[in-house]
């Protein structure tokens, strides 16, 4: 079995998801008749206190459905220099939507600083585009957004007549590193998006959740845009699966991360921004170690991302057990190239 550390996208489903979804109802859910997905979003719906929830193939559908759904062509959305939906999505929403990105640096723990937000906010003038939206990202490289932060955001685009989405791909290991319910992160935003097929452990599928006529457009565009699935059933089974049982167990991923930070310091590598949050670490290599890295860990049957910044993703699929074997082969490559 490899040991893969690039993402935590890579999660397998287990034998038990994997029931679940062979024994789904389904039906034609471009028709609203798949119970399985009706159960998915009512249930995502439950849980973060909004009024309805779209199932979608992935998290960049999701979040383009979500810019589509909030702005008009010649409208804006303010979000962060390096933001998900700004920077690793080939530019969709401007693409597709005319919808104009105001990318702003955001400060070091992944807030986007409010009085820069502002400061960026067209005023209403035949020259500008129309800023209708603050985007956030939570987490954000690994990163909680501060509650307190949330909150101010929220208030903040009341005030300036802004709505506030917040790409929430990893949103629930926000939560359980905060050790709060969905609902406490959910109340500060319009809309928000969930991954099932990260550190949830499901094989596909994201979900967008807001007000019931939000979710009515957004599923428009999510059939425009080619999302419109029919026996999904199959794949929103392994969702389902996912929020009853994959949640809480983030927690290990997290504490697995702590864990494998604190060994590679040990063994003298430099880890860039200490203090892991959640399931994600960063260590900082010379580039020619680098380059060797990669290539010498898939041969050991490990897969990371080497790299002069190497992110590392703990999730379902690794274990303590893995961990320290990484940790081992990691000192032993660093002996022979010392
Ligand atoms: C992974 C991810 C997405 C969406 O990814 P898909 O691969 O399209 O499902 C969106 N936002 C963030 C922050 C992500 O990490």
């Amino acid at each position: 079995m490899l040991i893969d550390l690039r993402s935590d996208t890579v999660t397998q489903p287990s034998a038990e998801m994997r029931t679940a979804m062979a024994q789904a109802d389904v039906g034609d859910d471009v028709y609203g008749d798949d119970p399985t997905v009706n159960a998915l979003q009512a249930e995502a719906a439950r849980l973060s206190g909004k009024a309805a929830a779209l199932f979608l193939p992935t998290g960049t559908q999701a979040n383009l459905v979500a810019l589509l759904s909030h702005c008009q062509r010649g409208e804006e959305y303010i979000v962060g220099q390096h933001a998900h939906n700004y920077k690793y999505e080939a530019g969709g929403a401007a693409v597709l939507g005319s919808i104009q990105p105001q990318p702003i640096e955001a400060d070091p723990d992944g807030t986007l600083p409010l009085d820069k937000v502002a400061a960026a906010i067209k005023p209403d003038d035949i020259h500008f585009a129309k800023t209708r939206l603050l985007s956030l990202e939570n987490t954000i490289g690994g990163k909680v957004l501060p509650l307190e932060y949330l909150q101010r955001a929220w208030q903040f685009t009341r005030e300036h007549k802004l709505a506030l989405h917040v790409d929430g791909a990893r949103i629930f290991n926000a939560a359980v590193a905060l050790d709060v319910p969905l609902k406490t992160l959910a109340q500060y935003c319009d809309t928000f998006t969930i991954c099932l097929s990260k550190g949830l452990g499901a094989p596909v599928g994201s979900l967008l959740c807001g007000s019931e006529e939000f979710i009515q457009r957004a599923n428009r565009w999510r059939k425009m845009t080619g999302g419109g699935m029919r026996q999904a059933g199959i794949l929103a089974a392994a969702g389902l699966y996912a929020l009853e049982h994959n949640v809480a167990r983030l927690k290990e991923d997290h504490d697995n991360a702590k864990w494998l930070e604190q060994q590679l310091s040990n063994i003298g590598l430099e880890i860039v921004e200490p203090g892991a949050q959640t399931n994600v670490l960063y260590v900082r290599q010379s580039p020619e170690l680098a380059a060797k890295l990669g290539p010498w860990m898939r041969e050991q049957g490990v897969l990371i991302s080497s790299g002069p910044v190497t992110r590392l993703l703990t999730h379902i699929n690794v274990s303590r057990q893995d961990l320290q074997k990484v940790v081992i082969l990691w000192q032993a490559f660093l002996q022979q190239h010392a």
